[in-house]
């Protein structure tokens, strides 16, 4: 059976990574979101940790090497046999050009979740996060109980890129490096554009529909 892979796009704070969990619940497809990979990496103490700390504290992109190892690593996996969704990869055309070798002709979406640089900014200022990759917002998503992961009960926090100055420069690097990639999956005719800016469940609803509309299965 021909795998299927749906790549999530769309600036931070676009509630990408919320729909990639949804989806990945429904379509029963693993993700891989490289922002999580690289969390979980820089919370262990070694040399390479620190360094990725260094560079997501600043709101700027880790060395491509880094990220494309990561990727190899996670398509090998078992779980892989059916295809994957992708939350923050590929972020850059040399991530793109990597990703489209490895996929070659299997079916392959993007998903462009679609909000302005105002609603960016208002939404990630709300953001709450759990160590299990869970995301919340005070005011769209609240937890159930204040502060507590509904999924795990791990205690949220807050992501240190979310504050006002790093918000800036990656909505900056978002329209420099991977915005243009929008260009490459509109031409290849594989591009679903949401508008991002609804609420969560009617985003949710279009992408399913838009995804059925392609004659895939949820
Ligand atoms: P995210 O959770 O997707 O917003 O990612 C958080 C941070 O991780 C980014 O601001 C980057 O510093 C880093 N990161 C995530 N994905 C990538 C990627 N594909 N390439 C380079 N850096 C990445």
């Amino acid at each position: 059976m021909e795998k299927i892979y749906l790549i999530f796009l769309g600036p931070p704070g676009s509630g990408k990574g919320t729909q990639a969990q949804m989806l990945s619940a429904k379509a029963k497809l693993p993700i891989i979101s490289t922002g999580e990979l690289l969390r979980h990496e820089q919370e262990k103490n070694t040399n390479k940790g620190k360094m990725i700390k260094e560079i997501i504290v600043k709101g700027k992109l880790v060395s491509n090497k880094i990220v494309e190892a990561i990727i190899n690593k996670r398509l090998t996996a078992k779980d892989a046999n059916k295809g994957m969704i992708f939350d923050g990869f590929p972020r850059n055309k040399n991530q793109l050009r990597h990703l489209t070798g490895k996929l070659g002709k299997n079916n392959v979406y993007a998903i462009l979740v679609d909000v302005s640089d105002k609603e960016v900014k208002r939404r990630l200022g709300g953001r709450r996060m759990c160590a299990c990759g869970a995301t919340y917002h005070l005011k769209y998503n609240p937890p159930q109980k204040s502060g507590i992961c509904d999924l795990c009960r791990g205690k949220l926090f807050i992501r240190n890129d979310d504050r006002p100055k790093v918000i800036a420069d990656r909505l900056k690097l978002y329209h420099q490096q991977s915005e243009p990639l929008i260009d490459y999956w509109l031409k290849s005719k594989r591009l679903i554009k949401i508008n991002g800016g609804q609420n969560i469940s009617r985003v949710r609803k279009d992408i399913e529909k838009k995804i059925r509309n392609l004659g895939i299965k949820l």
